[in-house]
């Protein structure tokens, strides 16, 4: 079902994970972010939009991992964009043919079978410094910035004051860090986090990738929440997030082994930049 957030901004929650699509109305139909996660999901957002008499005109994935990353028939044909680092990444990791089997192994096996991946990552990357998605409707401008994930880009809705955030300023997951792509993974995600903070006084509604949307309150409130856990992390003391508390109720089998993936690879790094030559 979708809801409205904003004027012509709409969000469709799939249950995994707490995952929001976001479309965008434009002039001769709409922009979808980030389309969803299950097959009978995407499906229903399809059918939502055509009982709706829209057409789906691009679609923008905001970062390279796969669950932002799918796409259903049913949807369309319309060009998929993304940023150039992000069109990079999937068109690299996906020349791998035992890719997508991997991909699938990462998903609980209840929700495999239901995902469709037969259209993962067909995006066409943004040229280098691409500041607005090419689209007739609303300005969406682009922010892009490491930390999360190579071209993760959060998508700033002008006119609406509606930022969409990827996978950045969630209520119910810990930062993520991109531990792999990047020198220093911990000082990438604090000047994403200053990045978004430059633009909150033009937010009104907050999109996150997974958890809740927020009103202009929580944009504050997320992006110091955030940096308190990062800050945590770079200096390996426990955190007191509520995410990964002893009240967290979301992914509470899983969060707290992220969250202790993280600290190990961070002393990990901190040991080998210690060691002399
Ligand atoms: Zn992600």
């Amino acid at each position: 079902m979708l809801r409205q957030v904003a004027e012509g901004v709409l969000v469709h929650e799939s249950a995994f994970c707490q995952s929001n699509a976001v479309v965008v109305q434009g002039r001769a139909g709409v922009l979808l972010i980030d389309p969803g996660v299950q097959d009978h999901e995407m499906a229903c957002l399809a059918n939502d939009l055509s009982d709706a008499g829209q057409t789906v005109v691009a679609g923008f994935s905001t970062h390279p991992h796969w669950d932002h990353l799918l796409w259903h028939a049913s949807l369309g044909a319309a060009p998929r964009y993304g940023t150039a680092p992000c069109a990079a990444t999937v068109r690299e990791r996906l020349s791998d043919p035992g890719a997508k089997a991997r991909i699938a192994e990462l998903m609980p096996p209840d929700i495999a079978e239901q995902v469709p991946l037969d259209l993962l990552g067909l995006i066409t990357g943004l040229p280098a410094a691409t500041a607005r998605i090419p689209w007739d409707g609303p300005r969406v401008r682009i922010i892009e910035h490491q930390g999360h994930a190579p071209g993760h880009a959060a998508l700033l809705i002008v006119d609406r004051g509606v930022l969409v955030a990827g996978d950045m300023l969630s209520d119910v997951l810990i930062p993520m860090l991109d531990l792999n792509d990047t020198a220093d993974p911990i000082e990438d995600y604090l000047a994403a986090l200053r990045l978004l903070e430059g633009v909150a006084s033009d937010v009104d509604v907050l999109v996150p990738g997974h958890g809740s949307v927020g009103g202009a309150d929580q944009v504050h409130t997320r992006i110091d929440q955030d940096r308190a856990y990062v800050h945590a992390l770079r200096d390996a003391q426990v955190p007191s997030d509520p995410r990964v508390g002893p009240s967290a109720t979301f992914g509470k089998d899983w969060l707290p082994g992220v969250h202790a993936r993280q600290l190990q690879h961070l002393a990990r790094r901190s040991d080998r930049d210690a060691t002399p030559g």
